[in-house]
């Protein structure tokens, strides 16, 4: 653990072992980059993982990525998002987020849910699995709308300070949403949930958008930082997010318009 507001687990360093170990034994030349520092140590062979999804090979690729070569792949994994909220015992804030660039923008992701439905019975699945490529679609979800005319925002849970809250305030809310991962304020916003997910700090980073990016940009969504510049997913790009976030599947320019400029020049990119 190394301080109150970045947690890591036992969970965070096992499961980017295993994600990270995987993709390197598959895709050698791709560049990944995980969120946890791990000390290098030989991962055991049962948390290799080697299968595939057939449902994303009946895909057809847009013509643009046919030509794409490996080592031209940036990788952005986040083993466990929303690491508060998990040892706080909230498992459905918690997602894995693998996300992947190319030419420095996002162009697929997945976003695993590995606790949704863990209240809903025994009955119920648990666990499900978001993903999606620009120009194909995003799959896994029943993509919804927020309510048309109301303005719910969702935001940090555990990451709050001043300026995230004068944001907030200043766009005028119907509601505030406050949940812990930025995968999961994703799913907020392809879910209907909320109409926009406002983060006026820094804190997030590349790992934590990526994923989410290309499933929202996927869907027709917008994604960016506070200013409204667009995120880079290069393999030389600083980590951190140090101007927010500023997430919506529909109506990103009302939102936009409506961020004070006292915020903006709070928030250095
Ligand atoms: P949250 O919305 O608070 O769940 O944050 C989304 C992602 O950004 C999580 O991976 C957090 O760990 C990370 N994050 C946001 N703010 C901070 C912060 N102040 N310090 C460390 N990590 C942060
Ligand atoms: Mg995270
Ligand atoms: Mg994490």
């Amino acid at each position: 653990q190394s301080g109150a507001n970045d947690l890591q687990t036992k969970a965070d360093r096992l499961v980017q072992m295993s994600i990270c170990a995987s993709l390197a034994r598959k895709f050698p030349k791709a560049t990944i980059i995980g969120e946890e520092e791990l000390p290098p140590e030989e991962v055991s062979e049962e948390l290799i993982e080697d299968g595939h999804c057939e449902e994303i090979l009946k895909k057809t690729c847009p013509p643009q990525y046919t030509g794409i070569k490996e080592e031209e792949l940036v990788i952005w994994v986040d083993p466990l998002d929303g690491t508060k909220e998990y040892t706080e015992g909230l498992l459905d804030h918690v997602t894995v987020l693998i996300g992947i660039a190319y030419g420095g923008k996002a162009i697929a992701g997945v976003i695993n849910q590995p606790y949704y439905n863990y209240k809903a019975g025994a009955e119920a699945v648990l666990g499900r699995t978001i993903w999606g490529v620009l120009g194909v679609g995003a799959f896994g979800f029943q993509l919804t709308e927020a309510p048309a005319g109301k303005h719910i925002i969702v935001t940090t849970r555990s990451h709050s300070s001043t300026l995230v809250n004068d944001c907030i305030s200043a766009l005028n809310p119907d509601s505030v949403i406050r949940v812990g991962g930025a995968g999961n304020k994703i799913i907020q916003l392809i879910e209907g949930k909320a109409s926009a997910y406002v983060f006026a700090s820094p804190g997030c980073k590349k790992w934590d958008t990526c994923a989410p990016e290309a499933i929202l940009h996927a869907v027709g969504g917008k994604i960016t930082d506070i200013h409204g510049n667009s995120f880079q997913y290069n393999k030389e790009v600083k980590h951190m997010n140090s101007a927010g976030v500023l997430a919506t599947l529909r109506n990103y320019d009302y939102y936009a318009s409506r961020i004070p400029n006292t915020v903006k020049q709070s928030l250095v990119p």
